[in-house]
């Protein structure tokens, strides 16, 4: 009989890259994860099909592996670890998403871990690769965990930082390696419980020094190493889907990383090491005072203007005024105003988090326009209107001296008018003060995005 597993194997490989591929636009998105998630349920459901049929079952793994033996459990986990993840996805929060993505992500590089336990107890992972593959799956574990703590709140976010820390942290991954090829070299299991101790360690001390501002790109990072684990755990086993799947998942996250820190104008090691956010910076230069608007006098600025360009933020989504921000475009449209927007690419909490906002509430995407194409823009524009956005916009970024200097950022302090709407002097995630609140063209109009944006709709139509 035809071993089935390979082909479908490679259909499914197929099914993710076009998965993947559809998910690099804004438009195709959802699309591309349906895709690449019925290519994971086909891969997984030919798995366990593949069990009942003898000829395939040995090549599937590891012949003397207990795992792939245990339906009962093999099933709890399935329905558990299903159940939990759809659960929690429906639930979540937009604002929450780049935590979700670190515990969903942590959980992986877990599995690769175990997966790489498995083989180098049994006989088959006596190899440098599951060793390698322990390693990397379980920084990525641990690391992502307490990146999850720290996004969420559960543990200081700032970067814990303290003498000596990257020599002992690499201490720590240097003799935890050594027990693991000692453990595959002289076969003794026994050593591989200091490596498994000492490497989950290594994750935790490695994203200690990390700040909550910079999280998003370690946990980008520990994907990529996620997917990295998966592909040397799928060489050992000799699984094709794993190796296909682990690669592009390592490929897609080391480009995303790089992109990130490129779009914080940050060396990826600087994220790391650097440990971002660890001293508060002074108000420095900052001069003058923050002058407020009213309603009415900002709708009229708005609704008599001849292009206005509106930069969103962070606390855009955490207000979730995005379907207010629509109908403000509408109502400066009908009064023949022009309307674009400004995407910087590090807006918001995660890649992409303003498009997909803004694409929920119905903004045409034409309307959308990123940094290099808009910036040449605002000298010639009337109003900016700001909404929760402030790292983004801060000119600080370009005055040598400042923890944000040469973080490209959109110009908008060079427009003839700039309203902000953000709730206080709240900072923003860079903890620096922005000295744009201060700019003599600037006004503040103090609230929540989501009633001041209401509020505005109402006064523009009556402008
Ligand atoms: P910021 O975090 O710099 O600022 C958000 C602002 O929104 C705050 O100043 C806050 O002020 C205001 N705000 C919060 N809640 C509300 C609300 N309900 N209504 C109105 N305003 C509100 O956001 P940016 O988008 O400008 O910058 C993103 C930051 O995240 C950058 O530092 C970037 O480097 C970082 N980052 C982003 C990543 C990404 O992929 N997008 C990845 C890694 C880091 P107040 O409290 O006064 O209301």
């Amino acid at each position: 009989m035809i071993d089935f597993i390979d082909p479908v194997y490679l259909v499914a490989v197929i099914v993710f890259i076009f998965g993947l591929k559809a998910m690099s636009s804004p438009r195709t998105a959802r699309v591309g994860i349906v895709i690449a998630g019925g290519g994971m349920l086909f891969a997984v459901a030919a798995t366990i099909a593949a069990l009942f049929v003898p000829s395939t079952s040995a090549i599937l793994g590891v012949a003397g592996t207990p795992a792939l033996t245990n339906l009962v459990l093999m099933a709890a986990a399935l329905a558990i670890g299903g159940g939990l993840g759809w659960y929690a996805a429906k639930v979540v929060r937009m604002t929450a998403m780049p935590q979700m993505v670190a515990i969903y992500n942590g959980m992986g590089g877990g599995a690769a871990a175990a997966i790489a336990a498995v083989a180098l107890l049994g006989t088959s992972g006596t190899d440098g690769l599951s060793v390698a593959g322990a390693v990397i799956g379980a920084t990525s574990f641990t690391g992502s965990a307490i990146a999850f703590f720290k996004l969420q709140g559960w543990m200081r976010q700032k970067p814990i930082v303290y003498p000596g820390q990257s020599v002992s942290s690499l201490a720590v991954l240097v003799v935890g390696v050594f027990f693991g090829v000692y453990a595959v070299l002289t076969a003794t299991s026994f050593w591989l419980l200091p490596f498994f101790v000492l490497v989950l360690l290594y994750g935790v001390l490695l994203t200690l020094p990390i700040g909550g501002a910079d999280m998003p790109v370690a946990i980008s990072l520990f994907n990529a190493l996620t997917g990295i684990a998966v592909a040397m755990d799928g060489f050992s086993l000799s699984n094709d889907a794993m190796i296909v799947a682990g690669i592009l998942v390592g490929a897609a996250g080391t480009l995303l990383t790089l992109l990130m820190a490129k779009a914080m104008n940050r060396s990826v090691s600087n994220v790391l090491f650097g440990a971002f956010g660890a001293t508060e910076e002074s108000a420095g230069s900052v001069q003058g005072s923050m002058k407020t608007i009213d309603i009415d006098d900002a709708a009229s600025l708005l609704a008599y203007a001849g292009q206005v360009v509106i930069a969103p933020g962070y606390g855009m989504a955490v207000a979730q005024a995005q379907q207010k921000v629509k109908e403000l475009v509408d109502a400066l449209e009908a009064k023949g105003v022009g309307v674009k927007f400004a995407i910087h690419p590090v807006a918001g909490r995660m890649p992409g988090h303003m498009n997909v906002l803004l694409a929920e509430a119905g903004v045409p995407y034409d309307h959308l326009f990123d940094r290099d194409e808009i910036n040449a823009e605002f000298p010639a524009t009337d109003v900016v209107l700001v909404i929760g956005a402030n790292d983004v916009v801060n000119p600080a970024a370009r005055r040598e001296g400042s923890a944000l200097y040469g973080m490209p950022i959109l110009d908008v302090d060079r427009a003839h008018n700039v309203l902000v709407v953000k709730r206080g002097q709240g900072k923003g995630f860079a903890g620096i003060e922005n000295e744009l609140f201060y700019r003599d063209n600037c006004r503040m109009l103090y609230g929540d995005a989501a009633a001041v944006i209401g509020a505005l709709v109402q006064a523009v139509k009556r402008a």
